[in-house]
């Protein structure tokens, strides 16, 4: 899966959300995230964000992400 991280805080860019095909982001009011379960690793969103905020969960330390990604995906 990918994920969101702290890059991602208070960005205004959505581009992400628009060329994801399964829609698979959750917006809260200060960050996106990805719910890790819909996520299908196609890997568009990546270079779409500006902050360079996406990263894929086989990237070291990424569980503490997958983590908050899947627990507000379901909160939003
Ligand atoms: Fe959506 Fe693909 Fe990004 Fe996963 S990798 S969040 S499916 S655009």
């Amino acid at each position: 899966t990918y994920v969101v991280t702290e890059n991602c805080i208070a960005c205004k860019y959505t581009d992400c959300v628009e060329v994801c095909p399964v829609d698979c982001f959750y917006e809260g009011e200060n960050t996106l995230v990805i719910h890790p379960d819909e996520c299908i690793d196609c890997g568009v969103c990546e270079p779409e964000c500006p902050a360079d905020a996406i990263r894929p969960d086989t990237e070291p330390d990424m569980d503490k992400w997958v983590e908050f990604n899947r627990k507000y995906s379901e909160l939003w």
